[in-house]
């Protein structure tokens, strides 16, 4: 397991988008299977991350201990089928990562939608879904299982 806590201001910077790279989507270089300047992208989320995230509660953007509340951002279908795919963060952090993101035009993230469709939402608690083996899409996903609190976006 990574162990790679960090403050959102030193998350990498995607060298082609310059926007911060969060912890879900691998931010550490240098490892074994991670060359250094290798793979550093926002567009797609690492699932042996997501994993890590979901069964040690560290927050998707920064990797640290999660507290509470959790905050979910994603798409509204996502929202709309409460399975979102990038995990839990810490609200700060998930608030600092979409103002980042706010001038980007494209899906990013692993998300089908550009940043300016994503919703942001609080939530005390959820459930980690991994996919079945007939599942077309083999992503993991995040239900959140109490009420919901649409977050102020920054
Ligand atoms: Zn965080």
């Amino acid at each position: 397991m990574d162990a790679a806590p960090r403050v959102f201001a030193d998350l990498p910077s995607d060298p082609e988008l310059s926007v911060p790279v969060p912890f879900a989507a691998g931010p550490d270089v240098g490892y074994a299977d991670r060359p250094e300047g290798a793979g550093l992208s926002a567009r797609h989320l690492d699932k042996r991350r997501v994993t890590q995230c979901a069964l040690s509660r560290i927050c998707g953007v920064c990797g640290s201990s999660l507290g509470r509340p959790l905050a979910f951002f994603g798409s509204q279908r996502e929202l709309d089928r409460m399975a979102f795919h990038f995990p839990a963060s810490h609200l700060e952090c998930a608030q600092a990562l979409l103002a980042a993101y706010a001038d980007v035009d494209e899906p990013v993230l692993g998300q089908d939608t550009a940043p300016a469709d994503w919703v942001l939402v609080t939530t005390a608690s959820f459930e980690f879904v991994r996919a079945n083996k007939e599942d077309l899409d083999r992503r993991p996903i995040f239900q959140p299982n109490s009420l919901l609190t649409t977050a102020p976006p920054g």
